[in-house]
């Protein structure tokens, strides 16, 4: 299990350390939200780390229109004034987008500004598909596939279940006209990482991969000369 001291500003006394050790989550806490508000949380072990779990049927983030909370309710994720009489805020999130159920995490990593890959959605044709959350005017949220625009020919580039994919490979007539494995080496790429290969050509920062001898090593990512695959910089 991870050992923190503290987590968000709150201390991790010995008695909810043992509390996590012996149950896997601890007391409520009083945390602080990044505007100072004060809202209560457990601290849970989930998968070897710890996440701060809030207490009711809130999200984290806010309201990206009006600031208001958001409520997590059976149909999914709506601001609190959704249903407000009269001009109310109208941001929502259905639970289930293309039969895909939409988790809190998820949600939160959108209004965070770093959105995660949604797997395993699929449309009315039975097509399997992987996405990003998007907002839409009328709607609330939807989900796309395109995360980006092609540095070689600058049509969208579109997330698959298993690469990023220049949307316009078929009629350039290249096979592999921008084919970016999602995993590489061992390393899940991030939507973050891959702006940055878009616009760079290069990852900010170092990410861990498994390296030629067969241990993890830290290495940049980076488009290949010929910008079509993200090869590792190990930077030796
Ligand atoms: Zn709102
Ligand atoms: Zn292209």
């Amino acid at each position: 299990m991870e050992i923190k001291k503290s987590i968000r500003g709150v201390q991790i006394t010995d008695a909810v350390n043992k509390e996590l050790e012996n149950t896997g989550r601890s007391r409520v806490l009083t945390f602080k939200d990044k505007k100072g508000k004060q809202y209560l949380a457990h601290i849970e072990v989930e998968s070897d780390k710890l996440a701060v779990v809030p207490e009711g049927k809130y999200l984290e983030h806010r309201c990206p229109h009006c600031g208001g909370r958001i409520k997590i309710t059976s149909k999914g994720y709506f601001c609190e004034h959704y249903f407000d009489k009269g001009d109310a805020c109208k941001w929502h999130c259905n639970g289930i987008l293309s039969h895909r159920f939409i988790l809190p995490h998820e949600i939160e990593a959108f209004l965070d500004g770093h959105p995660t890959v949604l797997d395993g959605c699929f449309n009315s044709q039975g097509r399997i598909f992987s996405a990003v959350l998007v907002e839409s005017e009328v709607y609330g949220m939807s989900l796309s596939s395109v995360v980006g625009k092609c540095p070689v020919c600058g049509e969208d580039v579109l997330v698959s279940p298993l690469a990023f994919n220049c949307s316009c490979h078929e009629k350039l007539g290249e096979p592999y006209h921008l084919t970016l494995w999602r995993h590489i080496r061992g390393h899940e790429v991030t939507l973050d990482e891959l702006k940055e290969l878009l616009e760079y050509g290069v990852t900010k920062n170092e990410v861990m991969l498994i390296d030629d001898k067969g241990s993890l090593s830290k290495a940049y990512l980076r488009l290949s000369d010929d910008r079509k695959r993200i090869v590792a910089d190990y930077n030796k």
